[in-house]
């Protein structure tokens, strides 16, 4: 894969940056800026060479159209305090006063373009809009560098067409990033423990019947564990079940089991009367969960204590762990803990520990987890998993 060292001297030069600033908002506020703080080393390192900077990133899931409440103007501010330097924001993607700022950029300067995903063309199945889009976010520029490892595994115009169109090279965050996933897959150092949580359950239950043949334990927490409990045979009440995916998990089970694979379930599940952070809940054994005294309207929302003590266990026993998707609803306190406990286990142990995901490198600094409590915390969940699963992700293709 080319890195940016491939590009030459880039003084003067007009780079378009593909960062992935796709921080978790809530009313308007950032409430985990890592993506931010993970762009910034090449950015850095840019601005110093003298490129001019045009950065570019998605943030949520408009719906190829402008939606203010996902305008990239308030990360714009926020990287400039961690810069500590100006960020100027662009309030459109293409066209003519974007065409302006960037013909008017100086040596050093950074502007932020407004969201990609305004434009339809960005995520569009058809590769000839994909094309055009990409052929207009490229005017000016000299050359392209690919650091948005969120979205590497994408086949997007910002991603994949761009990086086509001008001299281009991946940035210091996905080389980063390639070398822990490398880590993970190249004769990684055993026991070697996956653990996998979060909502995302089918995007997840691919990635297993790969790591059936990689691991030695697989731990399953979050909401795919109702599938795999039904699986079972257990009822799981109204918490989340995939029954479209219950033969495959009944496969991965099988599977697993010749293959001398452990897959670890919770014992106990925490279940709640409703969603929301005043409802009423019970921990009860994960074979009896309709059993709770919410019957058949429970919901299981955390793994229990038992079960996270058992998990932690197993962590600590591993040499190498990987960690993508909460074990609950950790937003709300009272599902939190077995994120929690799974957390302090990956930081208490010595082997090498990688936590992948959005919202599971969100929940481990909202629990007040440091970054560098963890062998290295990456940006791209789905990413992370494509790599795992041994797909070939589009975004670094382009670059080899
Ligand atoms: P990541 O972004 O780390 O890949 P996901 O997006 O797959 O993780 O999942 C994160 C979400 O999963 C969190 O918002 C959390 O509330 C939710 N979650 C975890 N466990 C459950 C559960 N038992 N039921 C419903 N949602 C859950
Ligand atoms: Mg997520």
């Amino acid at each position: 894969m080319r890195i940016i060292d491939t590009l030459g001297s880039l003084r003067a030069k007009t780079v378009i940056v593909r960062v992935d600033l796709n921080v978790p908002l809530s009313d308007g506020v950032i409430t985990d800026d890592g993506r931010i703080r993970a762009s910034l080393t090449t950015i850095r390192e840019l601005k110093d060479a003298g490129a001019k900077l045009v950065l570019i990133s998605h943030l949520g899931r408009p719906k190829g159209e402008p939606d203010p409440q996902y305008s990239l103007r308030p990360v714009a501010e926020r990287m400039a305090e961690l810069l500590g330097a100006p960020v100027e924001f662009v309030p459109e993607t293409i066209g003519d006063a974007a065409s302006a700022v960037i013909s008017g950029l100086s040596e050093g300067d950074i502007v932020l373009r407004e969201n990609l995903r305004f434009n339809a063309a960005e995520t569009s199945k058809n590769p000839d809009e994909r094309l055009a889009f990409a052929q207009r976010l490229a005017t000016g520029a000299d050359a392209f560098v690919s650091d948005g490892f969120g979205v590497v595994h994408r086949q997007q115009a910002s991603v994949f067409e761009l990086a086509q169109i001008l001299p281009s090279a991946a940035g210091r965050l996905v080389a980063a990033e390639l070398e822990v996933l490398q880590r993970l897959t190249v004769d990684p150092a055993r026991p070697y423990a996956v653990v996998l949580g979060g909502s995302k359950v089918s995007d997840k239950l691919g990635v297993i019947s790969h790591l059936i043949e990689r691991v030695d334990t697989l731990l399953i927490g979050g909401g795919m564990v109702f599938t795999f409990l039904k699986a079972q045979g257990h009822a799981v009440a109204s918490s989340l079940l995939e029954e479209d995916q219950l033969d495959t998990v009944r496969r991965y089970l099988a599977d697993a089991e010749r293959r001398g694979v452990q897959i670890v379930l919770p014992t106990d599940i925490v279940v709640a009367e409703k969603f929301g952070a005043d409802a009423a809940f019970e921990t009860v054994p994960a074979d009896a969960i309709e059993s709770s005294r919410f019957g058949a309207s429970g919901l299981g929302l955390d793994i229990g204590p038992q079960s996270a003590a058992a998990f932690a266990q197993v962590i600590a026993e591993s040499k190498t762990v990987f960690w993508n998707g909460p074990m609950g609803v950790f937003e709300i306190d009272a599902f939190a803990s077995g994120t929690r406990t799974v957390a302090q286990a990956l930081t208490d142990t010595s082997g090498f520990t990688v936590v992948g995901g959005g919202d599971s490198a969100a929940a481990v600094r909202a629990l007040g987890f440091s970054d560098d409590q963890f062998g290295h915390i990456s940006t791209g969940g789905g990413a992370s998993l494509e790599y795992l699963e041994g797909k070939t992700l589009p975004g670094l293709e382009v670059l080899a």
